[in-house]
């Protein structure tokens, strides 16, 4: 079989992995390169060979570095199908129409200032691409084999996010392939451990922390006492969160703390963010795949008033009574959370907590870096609120938890590749599957083409 590699080896975004095999061209996720605009500029490059020559998509998982970039190969000519898991089919729509919205503000923003080298500058996509590729996802079940042409293909639920899977691909003998997808953590609030997998001849493993251990600590506990603390002296708890899969975490890690005596229960709390909103419907109707009781899954949200238009949104900024906000966007790059920080962020007496990941540059990762100001729509807001990042939110499985995942082979892979990683990271683990394991193992060039 051969592989092409064409996102997310040399950065955490971008996943796309060419998979000739069977007689089958199959891509492996199609996302969205984000982050720093070198990575960003990828995402207008032609696919490097003709979409309509790829005979099928498989999505490993929703996420938009992950599923993003499939209205622009539709639009280009892919004419085959996308599988995966119902969950994922579900999520990756609510994903993707956010995605194009983000697309075509960024074109009118770049038309209004006129920023952009094109005039008029176009969206990356619009929201008709991504209804066209919305329509091309093909629901298959999880641990049940569908063919592609003569490929046997299976998805194995992960952990992550509601409905990610790993992703074999298998034809005949020794020519099993498998892609890891991103593997969520052993001790997740929402998500069951990874399944583990028994075999494969050629592996494709995630790196995102493969460099690090994520700190042992009691995220719970964390946040219980902020939230004590702050509303004993009369403040707010402000909790920028991404609106799927940690939104539903931080209300899981709340009802506990409530139901417990940690918080008081007539403290409000509130979720502004109809993103967060629908995902929130969408894990409460898959409460299956979760790792919650029906009777936790039923009572998410109680307690909770979900904010529903923006005039609501504009009423709670304006109120000055002690509560709990969550809302996106999860690094403070946009949406409502916006409006909550600029109305929380100069009184002493709130507190801005960080539930998640927020990359350089961002306005979440100088906030909690300590900046004294942050400009908000085009003034700077002071910031006497004390801020916190709580770090035992992510969603991924640490180095330590990408190595055990691994010693689920019955037998090494005859080739292992490292990809979805920072460089740091994507080596880091290399050597140890090197050192620990013995296994052949590399981390792939950007855009190279292996044959195994
Ligand atoms: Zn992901």
């Amino acid at each position: 079989m051969e592989i092409s590699f064409l996102g997310a080896v040399d950065t955490v975004t971008g996943s796309r992995h060419l998979v000739h095999i069977g007689g089958q061209r199959i891509l492996l996720d199609c996302g969205l390169f984000q982050g720093f605009k070198t990575y960003r500029t990828r995402n207008w490059l032609p696919f490097p060979i003709p979409p309509k020559d790829i005979d099928a998509v498989v999505l490993s998982h929703a996420h938009v570095d992950h599923s993003g970039w499939l209205p622009v190969l539709v639009r280009e000519g892919f004419a085959g199908r996308i599988y995966c898991s119902a969950a994922t089919r579900e999520l990756t729509e609510v994903l993707l129409l956010d995605s194009a919205h983000l697309q075509e503000e960024d074109a009118r923003r770049a038309n209004r200032f006129g920023y952009s080298r094109h005039t008029p500058a176009l969206p990356l996509y619009t929201t008709a691409d991504a209804k066209r590729a919305i329509k091309r996802l093909e629901v298959v079940g999880t641990n049940e084999p569908f063919m592609i042409g003569h490929v046997h293909a299976t998805l194995t639920p992960v952990g992550h996010l509601l409905g990610a899977c790993a992703v074999t691909l298998a034809t005949g003998h020794h020519q099993t392939l498998v892609f890891s997808g991103d593997l969520g953590r052993d001790n997740d609030l929402l998500m069951p451990p990874p399944q583990r997998i028994a075999h494969a001849d050629v592996l494709l493993i995630e790196s995102t922390y493969g460099d690090r251990r994520h700190p042992v600590v009691d995220v719970g506990a964390q946040l219980g006492e902020i939230i004590r603390n702050t509303s004993s002296r009369g403040g707010t708890v402000l909790l920028p969160s991404f609106a799927v899969g940690r939104a539903q975490a931080l209300l899981v890690c709340l009802q506990r703390l409530r139901a417990s005596g940690a918080i008081p229960d007539t403290l409000p709390m509130y979720l502004d963010s109809p993103m967060a909103a629908t995902a929130t419907t969408l894990y409460r109707q898959h409460r299956r795949l979760l790792r919650l009781s029906p009777y936790e899954a039923e009572h998410l949200c109680d307690g909770v008033t979900v904010i529903e238009n923006a005039q609501q949104s504009e009423e709670l900024t304006r109120s000055r009574y002690p509560s709990i906000i969550i809302s996106a966007s999860g690094m403070a790059t946009g949406g409502r959370v916006l409006h909550h920080l600029r109305a929380l962020a100069p009184d002493p007496r709130n507190h801005i907590v960080f539930p998640g990941f927020q990359v350089p540059g961002t306005r979440g990762a100088k906030l909690i870096e300590g900046a004294p100001d942050v400009k908000i729509f085009g003034t700077h807001v002071p910031v006497k609120a004390r801020v916190s990042h709580l770090e035992g939110f992510s969603g991924h499985a640490d180095a330590d938890e990408l190595m055990n995942w691994l010693k689920g082979f019955e037998k090494p892979p005859r080739q292992t590749f490292v990809v979805h990683g920072d460089p740091a990271a994507s080596d880091a683990l290399r050597l140890r599957i090197a050192e620990e394991l013995d296994w052949n193992v590399l981390v792939p060039e950007h855009r190279s083409t292996m044959t195994v």
